[in-house]
């Protein structure tokens, strides 16, 4: 029999399964999003020379306090020529190099200028608004570690120290298959009974978060022959994602369609509401998740078992799905045999997140999951949890 597995074996046997995907080298102007395939060593010292950290003047600490002599300017790409010496100064700006003999920088609210002369009042330390060669990391040095998450501060620190491009790990090519002869894309007419195709643009919305590069099958009709065809075509891509049809009704035919194209089934039911009949299976290097059809299955076994999976392809350092810790606002029942995924509204104040379930917790519902932030876990269990409890929740991503 198919007994529903717990969500950790599930995620176990999908990691088990994952190879991350061959490196590339990608501009910085690509690398939004992307995910570092090995360490970045600082190529030089970054400041890479000392340079002042205010407007004023370059000088010897020593000087001060006292009248000293302007003798030039270092101003930020034109540094001053000579060498600072005893009773001198050198006004400069931020980011200027500093001069040669000065050892400290007066801010220039700090000082009175007297003609050619500055006065300064009280005595400065050596090193004042200085910023030295090296202090935001030094040549050899580890820059990002790999399967970082390159994002715009990423970028910019690639940048700063010269790096035009990146290794990143390959984007991975995901097919999406949603099945059902109801499905009409929107955009058309419906006929009595049909729905739109919602899964397909949310699917594609959510592997667009994920850095995934998307290929959209034609909807199969609910026959073998229909379903056979699409899954032909979208295994030959590193990853697919059908919708529907993976449940025990006559017309669920992906698990027997996917199988007759050689897929070998890994797992089939997953110990959690909603996304029970969730399925994994995998033909040679390719991942193929059959995720349920009804919309907040398809979102949540997304969340917690694709992504995941699209994120260790990537060969990213934190795969797992995060789950943040919260407390309950109100007493939830739970369910005794599946852990229990329950569209919330989020508050946090004063570092505690209190989670508000929202009414309107069946599968279908995806309007009331598009005004939830998070989805809060009840595990599995008799009885109710109490107001206040903790639980772990998964923000729903949102881009
Ligand atoms: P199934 O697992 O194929 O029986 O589908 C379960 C429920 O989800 C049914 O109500 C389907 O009509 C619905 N459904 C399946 N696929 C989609 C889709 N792509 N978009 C919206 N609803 C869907
Ligand atoms: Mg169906």
């Amino acid at each position: 029999m198919h007994e529903p597995i717990p969500i950790a074996q599930a995620l176990e046997l999908i990691a088990a399964h994952v190879k991350p995907l061959a490196e590339e080298q990608v501009s910085l102007e690509d690398a939004d999003g992307r995910f570092l395939a090995s360490a970045v060593v600082a190529p030089i010292d970054l400041p890479s020379f000392d340079n002042s950290a205010m407007d004023g003047y370059a000088v010897r600490a020593a000087d001060t306090p006292g009248r000293l002599q302007i003798v030039g300017e270092s101003a930020a790409g034109a540094p001053f020529p000579g060498t600072v010496q005893s009773g001198q100064a050198v006004a400069i700006s931020t980011g200027a190099v500093l001069s040669d003999g000065a050892d400290a920088v007066v801010p220039i609210e700090s000082v009175s200028v007297d003609g050619d002369h500055l006065v300064i009042a009280a005595a400065v330390d050596p090193g004042a608004f200085v910023r030295y060669a090296g202090s935001d990391i030094r040549r050899g040095d580890e820059l990002l570690a790999a399967g970082t998450r390159i994002g715009s501060a990423q970028v910019g620190a690639l940048a700063a120290v010269g790096l035009s491009a990146a290794r990143c790990r390959r984007r991975p090519h995901v097919a999406v298959v949603t099945t059902g002869t109801e499905l009409r894309p929107v955009g058309t007419e419906l006929r009595p009974g049909e729905i739109f195709n919602s899964n397909a643009p949310m699917l594609r919305a959510l592997l667009r978060s994920a850095g995934s590069r998307i290929e959209q099958i034609a909807a199969p009709a609910d026959t073998t022959e229909a379903h056979v065809a699409a899954l032909d075509e979208a295994l030959e891509h590193d990853v697919v994602i059908t919708s529907g049809g993976v449940s025990v009704g006559n017309h669920d035919l992906v698990r027997d369609a996917a199988g007759r194209l050689g897929v070998e089934e890994v797992f089939w039911r997953v110990a959690v509401r909603p996304g029970k009949p969730v399925s994994f299976g995998v033909r040679g290097d390719t991942l193929v998740f059959g995720l349920p059809g009804n919309p907040v299955s398809t979102l949540v076994c997304f969340e917690l078992f694709v992504r995941p999976a699209l994120l260790a392809l990537q060969g990213a350092r934190a795969a797992a799905p995060a789950l943040n810790t919260g407390t309950l606002a109100t007493t939830v029942r739970r369910n005794p045999a599946r852990d229990d995924f329950i569209r919330v509204r989020t508050r946090t104040a004063d570092g505690i997140t209190k989670l508000e379930p929202l009414p309107g917790q069946q599968s279908h519902q995806i309007v009331i999951a598009a005004r939830a932030d998070a989805v809060a876990r009840i595990p599995a269990g008799s009885g109710e949890l109490p107001a206040g409890a903790e639980v772990s929740f998964l923000p729903i991503q949102r881009f």
